[in-house]
């Protein structure tokens, strides 16, 4: 019999109710806010200072992974079950998905095999609504932006051609990407270019994902830059008096959801900004509500260390005040036949000569580790194609650099499978004396701040500007949001800006060649390849092999 499909799992898991989650944390069944019987948003009064300060931060990254993802996330809801298993009070904390995945290539993001989130398929759609209300807040902004163009008497002179707001949709539909509103005579708006980005991408996302609290989240709406009046000032969106507006349509979105793991074990799912152009990491009051709640919380952070992990301390950690307390890298051995030039095709393949060749990409994130004074556990992601010879040179190799690899093996066994990586992980979160430092500060110039990220984070030789990036850069200056931290907007799958460049590539410059920034949610975007914002779908979108039937059983979805 061939192993079963991630959502015949979660589909004969026996799902508890989540009023039984939530005893097992400590949350009165009375302050739930039910959404069915499986998911429930929790109260932000939970949050509680003193019992952050005890608990410790397990924060997961990886060495640059192939396009399939080599499993982040799987791993930390396997942790989750294996801290659980050798008698551990632990929380997984995550990020929600998005339909653009789902139904595009790399399916959804409840975890896989018996290290899942459930229900599967609710995570994995509309869940609790928290990504319309995102969605539904972008657009208030854009309506007022219109409706400020069309209205002369309260016009702020915006010229339409500098808006940089778009609205946004949970979608991938690239037709969108470039449009033109406002057709149909003088009635019907002003005639201006617009266009769509995919609901993670927009900045509001990112702005609720760094809100401590309401007040927070109001300020921070009210800071987004939406372009120039005609005399070159900046518009804000407070000027469209959009912040309370947008900020009451977030009122659900911005408690954290409570599910549970296939385990029965408590898991929180809160907010979902891109890795790429925002800071890939769930909502610093999940995060907050995890580790007032549990003694050992595990997180995600989005693509490759170089991008994930970096940005979570740098800015994550900034705004939040949190530093991990013992840091996991998870790598495939089927990426490291990839980083050591495996063809296409071989990559499932036993081919020591090129993990051989591959492991450099993660020594360097293991140095890395070093760098912001953690000390990385890896965790080799076990796939069922790795050989003997190919697990036992990872280790070796991570020995020689002072550091543990541990087989997981939560895809098929669960939080069985992940007791030697929990006992580790508890044990370092205490003893491995993990202290993180950033590697810049704010205050320095931004310049200053991508160099540092692309010399010691990447191993780049320098970083160089394109003129527009030059130009772009003094109105950074302009509007005073030089001190902001950093959100590098790179490919995930090489250490450079080229995603063809493989393993450890060393003499190399990056080329920022322009910028975005978010003053909203208070970063700089430094852009350095091509970013999508609004992804397409491919030629056999997943959504194809997707069905319900006459009992509402639904097959298809990965
Ligand atoms: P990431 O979070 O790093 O992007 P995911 O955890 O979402 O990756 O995993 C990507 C895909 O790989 C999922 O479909 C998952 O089911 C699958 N997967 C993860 N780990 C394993 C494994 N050990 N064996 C087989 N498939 C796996
Ligand atoms: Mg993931």
């Amino acid at each position: 019999m061939s192993f079963p499909t991630d959502l015949e799992i979660a589909q004969s898991a026996d799902i508890k109710h989540i009023r039984e989650i939530a005893d097992k944390i400590g949350i009165d069944r009375e302050d739930l806010e039910y959404y069915g019987k499986y998911k429930a948003k929790i109260p932000l009064k939970y949050i509680n200072e003193e019992n952050i300060k005890k608990s410790k931060l397990i924060l997961v990254s990886a060495i640059n992974p192939t396009p399939a993802g080599e499993g982040k996330t799987t791993v930390s809801v396997g942790l989750c079950d294996g801290l659980n298993k050798i008698g551990k009070k632990a929380i997984a904390v995550l990020r929600e998905p998005s339909l653009g995945p789902v139904f595009g290539i790399k399916g959804g993001a409840a975890g896989g095999g018996y290290a899942q989130v459930i229900p599967m398929v609710d995570i994995n759609l509309h869940f609790t609504g928290d990504f319309s209300a995102v969605e539904k807040a972008n657009n208030l902004l854009s309506a007022l932006i219109d409706n400020n163009l069309q209205d002369k008497k309260r016009s702020l002179n915006i010229d339409p051609r500098t808006i940089v707001w778009k609205r946004v949709m949970d979608m991938n539909d690239r037709s969108l990407r470039h449009i033109v509103v406002g057709l149909g005579g003088s009635n019907n708006g002003i005639t201006r270019e617009e266009g769509f980005n995919i609901t993670p991408a927009s900045e509001v996302m990112a702005i609720l994902c760094l809100s401590k609290d309401f007040e927070d989240l109001k300020n921070r709406l009210g800071n987004i830059f939406v372009g120039y009046t005609f005399d070159k000032k900046p518009i804000y969106a407070r000027d469209l008096n959009a912040e309370g507006a947008m900020a009451i349509l977030l009122k659900d979105a911005i408690r954290p959801n409570l599910v549970q793991t296939l385990e029965g074990n408590p898991a929180i799912l809160h907010g979902g900004p891109f890795a790429n152009i925002a800071q890939g990491t769930n909502t610093i009051i999940a995060t907050k509500m995890g580790l007032s709640l549990a003694d050992f919380v595990v997180t995600e952070a989005g693509f490759g260390a170089d991008l994930g992990a970096e940005k979570f301390m740098h800015i994550k950690g900034y705004y939040g005040n949190l530093k991990p307390d013992a840091y996991v890298l998870v790598a495939t051995i089927r990426a490291l036949r990839y980083h050591g030039g495996a063809k296409k095709g071989e990559y499932e393949k036993p081919n020591l000569a090129a993990v051989e060749k591959g492991i450099e990409n993660l020594k360097k994130h293991i140095e890395n580790g070093f760098k912001w004074q953690l000390k990385p556990i890896v965790a080799i992601n076990h796939f069922a194609t790795d050989s003997e010879e190919e697990i036992n040179f990872v280790k070796s190799e991570c020995e020689k650099l002072g550091v543990k690899a541990i087989l997981a093996d939560e895809f098929t066994m669960g939080g069985e499978g992940m007791k030697a990586l929990a006992e580790e992980v508890a044990s370092c979160a205490f003893n491995c004396g993990n202290n993180f430092k950033p590697l810049y500060s704010v205050e320095d110039s931004v310049e200053h701040k991508i160099e540092t990220i692309a010399k010691e984070v990447y191993g780049a030789d320098s970083a160089v500007f394109s003129q527009k990036a030059k130009n772009q850069l003094k109105s950074i200056y302009e509007l005073g949001l030089d001190k902001l931290p950093i959100c590098m907007a790179k490919t995930q799958k090489s250490l450079t800006d080229d995603e063809k460049k493989i393993g450890r590539p060393t003499g190399f410059k990056v080329t920022v060649r322009e910028f975005e920034f978010a003053a909203g949610a208070g970063f700089i975007i430094p852009i350095l390849g091509d970013m999508m914002r609004m992804p397409g779908l491919p030629s056999i979108p997943a959504a194809e092999g997707m069905n319900i039937d006459k009992d509402g059983v639904i097959t298809g979805l990965s």
